[in-house]
């Protein structure tokens, strides 16, 4: 198995990004979380965790938060934050 480490690709239980690619079901691609032991496909969870995790970004940032405390809050690298609140 590959390991794999990526900023854009979270587990959809925990959140980690240490996963490694795990075969394929249903023609996606499917993971492990190395942290949490649970499997998850790659396209459905991660838009989902991503798309909670921008709308909460928006949120604290309209609210007044600052975009570093935002990332920190997260738990997102900040330039994620910076590429979701200047879109
Ligand atoms: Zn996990």
């Amino acid at each position: 198995m590959k390991l794999v480490i990526r900023q854009d690709l979270a587990c959809s239980s925990c959140g980690s990004h240490h996963v490694v690619k795990s075969g394929k079901s249903a023609g996606r691609q499917k993971y492990l979380c190395r942290d949490c032991g649970k499997y998850f496909l790659a396209d459905a969870s991660y838009h989902h965790h991503s798309r909670k995790l921008r709308e909460e970004a928006l949120r604290l940032y309209a609210n007044g938060m600052n975009m570093r405390a935002i990332a920190r809050t997260l738990s997102v690298p900040l330039g994620t934050v910076f590429t979701w609140i200047k879109r």
